[in-house]
């Protein structure tokens, strides 16, 4: 038993965007407006949210979330990362440190471009009001992390342009895939059940300007077809991807993700 809300399902560049406008989405279809890519999800006794994008602060609000356990990040890019100051928020309702947790490669990038929000011993209600205060944990490709009664694996991507990684979570209860172009054979080893719910990223159909670092829709479906999940559910959508003809050119158990969508398995 479980929750997921899709606070943001967009590619980087949200829907409409600048140079782009609606694309080929319908501008009629409220599920066609999106805000840059955001999860979260409540599984066991714990509450995580996937990545902080730059529209964090509107996710947060609109579906009222106000703790987490912890964030997961996938990759260092801007699209996944740069809402992360507005992380203080929860540090100023729980009063201490977030945990943060990502592979060495992005916990290096969040030390570099962000040193200023790494935990301060001395965060305290009133200091933890000036900056978000994150205690920050690597996670080996090889281990497992236990939160809770949560057990965490990193799933292991390929072709995105920085190293990228998603998460298995239970052994497969819910598998959460980040931007990529392959999932790896090892990554796919880790799945050990029938997932309840598989979240791919869909960034265009045709992978089109994207295809150099990220699947088109016959690679996602190719993917729901070897990992075969309950149910399957795409973000991460640029202008191309209308709610609509997506949803039409997908099988019954695969969903088109929207902003502020509910799962519940
Ligand atoms: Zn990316």
């Amino acid at each position: 038993m479980g929750k997921i809300i899709f606070t943001g399902t967009g590619a980087a560049p949200g829907v409409p965007s600048l140079s782009r406008g609606w694309g080929n989405c319908n501008p009629n279809n409220e599920k066609n407006r999106r805000r840059r890519i955001g999860t979260y999800l409540e599984i066991g006794n714990q509450k995580f949210l996937i990545d902080t994008s730059p529209d964090l602060r509107a996710q947060l609000l609109e579906n009222d979330i106000r703790y987490v356990d912890g964030v997961l990040y996938t990759h260092a890019h801007a699209d996944h990362i740069h809402g992360i100051d507005d992380l203080r928020e929860l540090n100023r309702i729980i009063k201490r440190p977030l945990n943060v947790y990502g592979t060495k490669h992005t916990m290096e990038q969040i030390r570099t471009r962000f040193s200023y929000l790494i935990a301060d011993p001395l965060c305290t209600e009133d200091r933890c009001i000036y900056k978000a205060s994150l205690a920050v944990s690597e996670i080996g490709f090889d281990e497992s992390l236990y939160l809770g009664d949560v057990k965490i694996d990193v799933l292991e991507l390929t072709g995105h342009l920085v190293p990228s990684n998603g998460y298995i979570f239970n052994d497969g209860e819910v598998v959460y895939v980040a931007d990529c172009r392959e999932i790896s054979e090892v990554g796919l080893k880790k799945i050990k059940q029938k997932p309840k719910v598989l979240v791919l990223p869909l960034t265009t159909p045709n992978a089109g300007y994207a295809k150099i670092s990220h699947m088109g829709l016959d690679k996602v479906l190719e993917y729901v077809n070897v990992i075969k999940p309950e149910r399957a559910i795409l973000n991460h959508m640029a202008a191309e991807c209308d709610y609509d003809e997506i949803s039409r050119l997908t099988p019954s158990n695969v969903f088109v993700a929207f902003d502020n969508m509910v799962v519940e398995y």
